[in-house]
């Protein structure tokens, strides 16, 4: 076990308060039923293959001493409480494929528990990897707790939704929480049986000086929790606490094994803003704080850009992985354009493709509702086929390897075989209801040409000069 040095004099980013408990870091640390109990990360340094690895070497045809050794640097996550039984093992990291994630939750001006449960499982049905809980209206303890006992996914949260919203039910002023509240309600949460938690550990005043010199932020704040943190620092002239005793987040984190995600606060909400000083000071320090986090052996990961142009894509992620060492990166989107909303699925799915393909590792979904509305059923759904289709595209480039499924349904479809090409499509029913509800005369071919098929003819005249199977992958 690893325990990072105390540091002696206040510095650039730290200060002095800073690993209040350094010293208890060590582990094993006791989990609710008082059992020593070890995290992923650490039996991995152990040289033991979990169950969990293997699962996910299964899933993703890998050699389980490959996945064993990427957990053991932190470069792979797997966010699964041992508290909560029969969720789905989800490995995210590198090597592996791209996760798609749904986030879901009330609001003050919709709040249906039984809605947030149907978006569950539709996200779900989708095809969505993991989900978050983010309600913030009505009852935050049963609308969570429904959607864990609904859900076989990792489910993850963001605690200072509850942690502000309770503090201002109670005292109308979400300045007055107590940061005691804080660590007490994020270890609730943890033991009904969440899987990863985005916490906003990385914002600090050092952070706060550079948004308030830089002289401008286009598209505003666009974290909640971010922005109420940042808030409660200002009016109390205080250091975030999920910063100052950032080893206690890491204590807790590994009493559930819960992955650790670096919130960020401070992510741009408008393309001008991105790489800007604060958020980049943000960066910096989550980066900083994955190392820290993965020494003391919780598994973490580092949170991503909201709006992004494509051309810096590629570079926000080369500088995540060299400044946290590869921790696995969970980006939001990101949104490369300001002007689409009613399509920022879209739009985001063209940021996700492209970010997916430059090794980001899970993926926040959008959907048609971003900056308009609270998500319905139906654009969870769209959200999360969008958000499929471009982490697939993604991973074609990221691994040209893993282009068989192409191939296949390639081939299917120039021999006219649409019963195999169904199987191999990433939306089979959607596909088949367009093609049933327009049906061609000749079986083989569909109404978009009919008579004039390329296909059909292309195959009756070279099908023995381009039947071939040259490529690989
Ligand atoms: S009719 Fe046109 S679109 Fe349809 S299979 Fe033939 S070539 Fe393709």
């Amino acid at each position: 076990m690893v325990v990072m040095a105390k540091p002696q004099a206040e510095n650039l980013f730290f200060g002095t308060g800073f690993f209040s408990l350094a010293e208890d870091a060590g582990f094993p640390v006791p989990n609710p039923k008082g059992i020593p109990m070890k995290t992923q990360i650490e039996l991995a340094r152990e040289g033991i293959t979990t169950e969990q690895m293997q699962t996910v070497a299964d899933d993703e045809n890998m050699d389980a001493a490959m996945i064993r050794d990427c957990v053991a640097k932190g470069q792979i996550v797997i966010p699964n409480n041992p508290f909560r039984k029969g969720q789905k093992v989800v490995g995210i990291g590198r090597g592996l494929s791209t996760k798609v994630n749904a986030s879901i939750g009330t609001s003050s001006d919709i709040c249906d528990i039984d809605m947030e449960v149907r978006k569950a499982l539709a996200a779900e049905q989708e095809g969505a990897d993991t989900l978050m809980e983010l309600s913030a209206g009505g009852d935050l303890d049963a609308v969570r707790r429904a959607v864990l006992a609904a859900t076989t996914r990792p489910v993850g949260n963001v605690p200072l939704y509850q942690a502000f919203k309770e503090t201002t039910r109670k005292y109308q002023n979400p300045a007055r929480l107590d940061p005691e509240y804080l660590f007490d309600l994020i270890e609730q949460q943890l033991a009904d049986g969440l899987s990863f938690m985005a916490i906003h550990c990385g914002i600090n005043q050092y952070t706060i000086r550079r948004l308030r010199k830089q002289g401008f932020r286009y598209g505003g704040l666009a974290s909640k929790g971010g922005t109420f943190m940042v808030a409660w620092m200002d009016m109390n002239k205080k250091e975030n606490p999920l910063y100052e005793q950032f080893d206690r987040v890491c204590g807790l984190m590994k009493k559930y094994d819960a992955v650790l995600s670096l919130g960020n606060g401070i992510r741009a909400g408008a393309i001008h803003d991105s790489h800007d000083r604060a958020q980049m000071a943000e960066m910096i320090i989550n980066c900083e704080l994955a190392e820290i986090g993965r020494e003391m052996g919780c598994q973490t990961m580092v949170e991503g850009p909201g709006h992004v142009p494509m051309d810096e894509i590629a570079g926000n992620i080369m500088l995540e992985k060299r400044m946290s060492g590869h921790a696995p990166y969970y980006v939001l989107g990101p949104i490369p354009s300001d002007v689409g909303a009613g399509y920022d699925h879209v739009t985001a799915a063209i940021g996700a493709a492209n970010s997916a393909r430059h090794g980001a590792d899970l993926i926040c979904y959008i959907t048609p509702a971003e900056h308009l509305a609270l998500p319905t059923e139906d654009d969870v759904r769209e959200g999360v086929r969008v958000t499929r289709l471009a982490v697939h595209i993604g991973d074609l480039s990221k691994y040209p390897e893993r282009r068989d499924r192409d191939k296949q349904a390639a081939m299917a479809r120039r021999d006219m075989r649409w019963d195999d090409l169904q199987e191999l499509l990433l939306f089979p029913e959607v596909a088949r209801s367009i093609r049933d509800s327009r049906r061609p005369e000749v079986s083989e071919t569909c109404t978009m040409c009919g008579d004039f098929c390329a296909m059909k003819k292309g195959m009756e005249v070279f099908n023995q000069d381009i039947s071939g199977d040259k490529i690989s992958s």
